[in-house]
């Protein structure tokens, strides 16, 4: 399926032709064929008209926790420790895959409708994530989370859950379809695990060619409390161990400090910042100014819809262009076109995914079109300041991912959403809530 896109404004982050107008942009199979001002030569199955419009890359979410949908609202008003042993553990407990599916379909047709068209998401039942993923038509990297609890000297991979789901995952799905699903080796965090599975986890990722995706330095105390048992913070006690050797996604990544960075910057690092969450439950504002001074690479990430009760990357688009500035008294300390990078081509390069990111020639076509005639958007002196400040999800009206338009003006072109809604509302709420489960 080809596509031409005619009278183009779009914001590319290709640093070579930064912003188009009145430009073309076509897309083959599943990549970017064209951008320029000329129309191209030879016939296409659709042409799109995107006057009024902006396209941009498809947002890169790289912190999620997607079934987590199903918990939205949950447990509010409540402490961090409370919140979690009195509400979302005892409600994750009674997750199944029908659960699963569910609260991943309902994540999916959130984050499509806004423009998201890559994430990289950490959780249970992680096969029937990628299943949901795969029909739908974004890209992933998924993981996850391994824990380990016992006693280190007890450790024993064969027996260890999240090891036999690490190897079972890599089997089924790491580079299906093209690449659309990869499998990321991962480490829920420094104090839900200890040595052995560090370790066996790094040599696994070394071995298999995978990336690592960890919570790292989230709260004060779980980056005081590593401190306190290893004498290091949880980027230099994990790196120890080999676990950063590939790379990968270190979330949230308030408390690191500016030894964490140079490890971070050497061995590929990505902080994944997730300014909504980190509010919402009190944990602190990551120092996104010094990591990027520092050379480290800083994406954007939702987190679940727990801890910050949508996936609309524009909330963390806008907070991450704001939060900074007020915090140093800087309105440079991060600039509208850092927050869009790292929404982004930053996101892109987290995940190991180059060939996203940007609208450019042989990048995979993941781009969305968001609608400047909406009054929100009006007038547009600036379009990057609009996308940043002015805009939010429900501004989108297209979405394509891997080349294929799978949301347009209002309806899903791969998911049901009244299957969704029925799932959810008839089967996961009532299983894990009772019978008034998630009732208005
Ligand atoms: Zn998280």
């Amino acid at each position: 399926m080809s596509t031409l896109f005619t009278n183009v404004t779009a914001v590319t982050m290709d640093p070579a032709q930064p912003l188009l107008k009145n430009a073309f942009v076509s897309t083959g199979d599943s990549h970017i064929s064209y951008v320029g001002q000329t129309r191209p030569e030879g016939a296409f199955d659709r042409v799109i008209d995107c006057t009024g419009k902006v396209m941009m890359p498809g947002f890169v979410n790289t912190h999620t926790h997607i079934p987590m949908t199903l918990l939205r609202g949950y447990g509010g008003g409540h402490s961090l420790q409370s919140w979690l042993n009195d509400y979302i553990f005892p409600a994750e407990a009674k997750l199944d895959d029908r659960c699963i599916a569910a609260g991943t379909g309902l994540g999916l047709a959130e984050m499509i409708a806004s423009g998201v068209t890559c994430i990289a998401d950490m959780y249970m039942h992680t096969g029937v994530i990628a299943r949901q993923i795969v029909d739908a038509g974004i890209s992933a990297n998924l993981s996850c989370g391994g824990v380990y609890f016992g006693a280190p000297e007890d450790f024993d991979p064969q027996r260890c859950g999240d090891c036999r789901n690490q190897q079972a995952l890599t089997q089924e799905w790491h580079g299906y379809h093209g690449g659309q699903i990869k499998v990321d080796a991962s480490i829920h965090g420094e104090y839900t695990s200890s040595a052995p599975l560090w370790q066996w986890m790094a040599d696994y990722a070394q071995a298999h060619g995978q990336r690592m995706h960890v919570h790292v330095s989230e709260t004060q105390s779980e980056h005081a409390d590593s401190l306190a048992r290893h004498g290091k913070t949880p980027i230099q006690i994990l790196d120890q161990y080999g676990v950063w050797e590939n790379g990968g996604i270190a979330a949230h990544c308030v408390y690191t400090t500016p030894e964490d960075w140079a490890v971070m910057a050497a061995k590929g690092v990505s902080a994944a910042h997730n300014p909504y969450s980190n509010l919402k439950l009190g944990s602190g504002i990551a120092p996104v100014p010094a990591m990027l001074a520092a050379g480290v690479n800083v994406s954007l990430g939702t987190d679940g819809v727990s801890s910050h009760n949508s996936t609309d990357m524009f909330a963390d688009l806008k907070l991450a262009a704001t939060l900074h500035n007020g915090v140093s008294r800087d309105p440079m300390a991060v600039t509208a076109r850092q927050a869009l990078e790292m929404a982004t081509v930053n996101g892109a390069k987290a995940l190991g995914r180059e060939d996203t990111g940007v609208i450019a020639p042989g990048k995979v076509a993941d781009l969305i079109l968001v609608d400047f005639t909406a009054p929100n958007l009006t007038p547009c002196h600036d379009v990057e300041e609009n996308l940043v400040f002015s805009a939010h999800g429900s501004n989108v009206t297209m979405n394509m991912a891997r080349g294929r338009v799978i949301y347009e003006n209002g309806t899903f072109l791969t998911l049901d959403l009244e299957k969704i809604r029925s799932e959810v509302e008839g089967y996961a709420l009532p299983h894990m809530f009772g019978a008034a489960g998630g009732g208005r």
